[in-house]
This record gives structure tokens, sequence and C-alpha cells, in this order.
């Protein structure tokens, strides 16, 4: 199928080349891997962002280096799966994340050294339906990413010194928000849902106490959000204009 009919939108935006930012190793698995996956089959390039390392998660007997290094791996894993190999680690401390000016500069960078014209992150917004989802790292993410995409990546006053280093400013056309609410794109993973699930399994160390369940949860979500469409499963998004 050709990618313009497995992405269900008021929008007929097609990326070529797509930047995910994301706070924590496996957020973008859980939010987007087989979006990731749907758009590599289809050519689409695309490229990982990661802000922190996960270091400040379990278990607690590892330090945040040996921990740093584990979770770098498994997320190089679990992005190959899908089809991406250039992976970009921010280095800001997990659990630390707040969307100042350093982490709108960080992810500007990125933003014009890659030149996406769509950028997936976390929402901005805090759902509290889903408190596992609005970690305040992932707010901060989304926050520090949107901010950059509008104004700072595009806009050469901000953050001269990202001009200074050759950097010249980059406009991103599109945002796709996950983990939201008001969503109103859905990207068929039908064919991509088996490795969705095996980029998860990927983050052993932080997912193999739950690798029994794992894989049913993910189906029943991706099913429950494929109710009334043609497709048997979907990930959803919030689309954002901002052009
Ligand atoms: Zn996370």
């Amino acid at each position: 199928m050709a990618l313009a009919d497995l992405i269900h939108a008021d929008d007929d935006f097609l990326p070529t080349k797509a930047l995910l930012v994301v706070a924590h190793p496996d957020d973008i698995d859980f939010g987007a891997a087989g979006t990731v996956a749907t758009l590599t089959d289809h050519g689409v390039e695309v490229v990982y962002g990661l802000v922190t390392s996960g270091q400040a998660g379990e278990p607690a007997h590892l330090s945040p280096a040996e921990l740093t290094e584990i979770r770098q791996k498994e997320q190089a894993d679990a992005a190959a799966i899908v089809g991406v190999t250039e992976l970009h680690w921010l280095g800001f401390a997990d659990g630390h994340l707040v969307a100042d000016l350093l982490l709108r500069k960080a992810i500007s960078r990125l933003i014009r050294i890659v030149k996406p014209d769509l950028v997936i992150t976390q929402t901005p917004i805090r759902n509290l339906e889903r408190i596992y989802a609005a970690h305040p790292d992932h707010l901060a993410a989304g926050e520090a990413t949107v901010s950059a995409v509008y104004p700072d990546a595009r806009n050469g006053h901000s953050f001269p010194e990202l001009l200074e280093e050759g950097h010249e400013p980059h406009a991103v056309p599109r945002i796709w928000l996950m983990a939201g609410t008001d969503n109103n794109l859905s990207v068929d993973i039908t064919t991509s849902l088996d490795r969705k699930i095996e980029a998860l399994l990927a983050h052993h160390s932080q997912n193999s106490a739950r690798a029994d369940e794992l894989p049913a949860m993910i189906r029943e979500w991706a099913e429950a959000n494929a109710i009334g469409m043609t497709a048997g499963a979907v990930e959803s998004f919030k689309v954002v204009h901002t052009e």
C-alpha cells in the first residue's frame, strides 16, 4: 500500500525525513515505533534524538554510567528493528528535564543538523487521564521541542551561536504529537505492529519483567486506536501545522 493510504488525516502532507525527539529510551517505541517502521518501509528517512539516556531508572544497583551504556545499546537495537540507524544522544540528566533555553538550543541544533520536514515528539500538555505518559521529563521534552520547531530552529536570531557553529536556520512544517488528546492523525501500523512489539522487547532492562504481558497490551492499545477504521492497528497523533 502507498504511504498516503496508511496515513489517515485531514492533511495531505507526506513526510520525506522525520526526526523523533523524546525524553527517554523506549518512549519512541511505546508511542511511535509502528509509525517509524511504516515510514521507513516507504523510504522516509527517520532519525532519533534522545534527550536523556534513561540513566536514573532501574535497576538501582547499576550506576548511571552503566545504565547509560545499557539503555543506549537497547535503543539502538530497537531502532534497527524499525529501520533507523542514526541516533543522537543529547546527554541531559534523566529526571531533571525542564524546557529551558539550554534544552531548546540543543534541540534546535539537532533540527538544523538533521533538517527534517516532520518532527514527532511527546505532547507538552499534561493529560491527567494518563499520568504515566505525562512524566515531567516527557512534558519538558515536548515543550522544548515544539519551541525549537517554532520559533528557534527557523529564526537566525535565536541562539546566534548556532549560526557561528555553521548551523543554518531550518523550518519544519509539521509536528506530530504523541500521547496526547485531540488526536487527528492515524497511522495504519497493521503490518508493522509485530516489529513495534519486538522493538519494545529490545529494551530488556526496562521491559523484561513484563515481557509476558507487553505484547498483548500493545496489541490491545493499537486495536483500540483502530476502532471504527479499516485498519487493524493504529498509532494516533495530534498534527501541528507550523507554517
Ligand atoms: Zn519516558
